[in-house]
């Protein structure tokens, strides 16, 4: 028998979709992992926007633990005071929307808002937009634009159109009566860290109402503080009928919901559902992490930091021939550079840094938004120094 314990291979029978990084994470603790070599790396990706309070944060750890020593499994028929407290809760946060289909992440609340449409307006047709990242499943990715997500997977759900962001002629004529649901990034995430302009939001919305069109926005990447308020519809004064969550509302647990207009928006009694959809124990998840971003005020720091960390990268990076833009809102802080970002994310990561991208060039920052200030400032030399400022 060997005395050396032999570390797991972990790519070996992994289904390998994901491009692996090189790295076997074992550990977190607050806006740090940990490998199995014990090196510690700053986690600004916060493992794709979903570690919203960071790693390892004992009140999630303690309400999990807790609620799974109570009630784990618990479908939809039956009512659970873990899913009434959450849906209670997101009743405050989203006011006027009174409804909250719960799920198990982003693509499938992205589903079920495209379901809603038809069932709710008889017209199967959904606009989008060109560079909008919506999810993989044939419905989410009808929706999602790009071909190097698309392509091998034609042919996608038919009725789906993609207008240009702030392009309104192209809008007006694309929300034709056939039209049921008009879903939209406020800020797009995968395809860049774009925001889209509020004006041109606005006006969306008004040629939905107009034209009995649902307007569903999604947040799954941009919700529960991730901009610096509590979703980036606010920023733009939107009332959307339908809005999709995910990512960063489990702090890391598997969790995406619906919320919607119940007066509205319907789909009929056994129509949807999900056996895992709204289970004890992501509720209890979702409840810990709100309740950690309204005690930390989590959620005016990511403001804050936000706007500290998009000037202290300009301010850095002046005069720098590699970076063509800065964009943030909140923490979600996107570098569109003149080379592909993929070096960068790999130096950085040498660095201990973890990084995303958003499209070849864009080097996208998604910290935790428990990250300290001190914590953000090294993530900004570190890369000012990788792009040689
Ligand atoms: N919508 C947006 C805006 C996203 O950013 C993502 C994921 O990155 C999704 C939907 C899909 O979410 P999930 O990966 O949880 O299915």
């Amino acid at each position: 028998m060997s005395l050396t314990q032999t570390k797991p291979d972990v790519t070996r029978y992994d289904a390998g979709f994901a491009g692996h990084r090189g790295l076997t994470l074992v550990r977190g603790e607050g806006a740090f992992v940990f490998d199995d070599t014990g090196r510690r790396y700053l986690d600004a990706t916060a493992m794709y926007g979903v570690a919203s309070i960071g790693h390892a944060h004992p009140a999630l750890a303690v309400a999990v633990a807790a609620q799974a020593g109570r009630l784990v499994a618990c479908f939809a028929s039956y009512g659970n005071d873990q899913r009434a407290a959450l849906q209670e809760r997101l009743a405050t946060l989203l006011e006027p929307l009174d409804r909250f289909f719960l799920c198990n992440s982003g693509t499938e609340a992205v589903e079920a808002a495209i379901k809603m449409a038809r069932a709710t307006t008889g017209r199967a047709g959904v606009v989008a937009l060109s560079g909008a990242f919506h999810g993989r499943s044939l419905g989410a990715l009808s929706a999602t634009f790009r071909g190097k997500h698309r392509d091998a997977f034609a042919p996608l759900v038919p009725g789906f159109t993609h207008v240009r962001p702030g392009d309104r002629e192209a809008l007006n004529a694309a929300l034709t009566e056939d039209v049921g649901l008009f879903l939209v990034e406020v800020v797009q995430g995968e395809g860049g860290v774009k925001p889209i302009a509020a004006a041109y939001l606005r006006e969306a919305q008004r040629l939905c109402q107009e034209r009995g069109i649902l307007f569903g926005v999604d947040e799954v990447q941009t919700g529960i503080g991730r901009t610096g308020r509590w979703f980036a519809y606010q920023h733009a004064g939107l009332a959307p009928d339908l809005v999709c969550l995910a990512k960063g509302l489990g702090g890391g647990f598997p969790i995406g919901a619906v919320a919607f207009h119940g007066a509205r928006v319907s789909l009929g009694d056994g129509t949807h559902g999900s056996t895992f959809g709204g289970n004890p124990l992501a509720c209890a998840a979702a409840l810990a992490v709100l309740s950690v971003i309204d005690g930390q005020r989590l959620v005016e720091r990511a403001a804050a930091h936000g706007e500290r960390l998009v000037v202290q990268l300009e301010e850095l990076l002046a005069g720098n021939d590699k970076v063509r833009a800065i964009r943030g809102l909140g923490l979600m802080v996107g570098l569109e550079l003149t080379v592909a970002s993929m070096p960068l994310q790999r130096a950085l990561q040498e660095r201990g840094f973890l990084t995303l991208g958003a499209g070849p060039r864009v080097l996208r920052l998604l910290p935790p938004l428990t990250t300290s200030w001190a914590e953000l400032e090294c993530l900004a030399v570190a890369i000012a120094e990788e792009l040689g400022s």
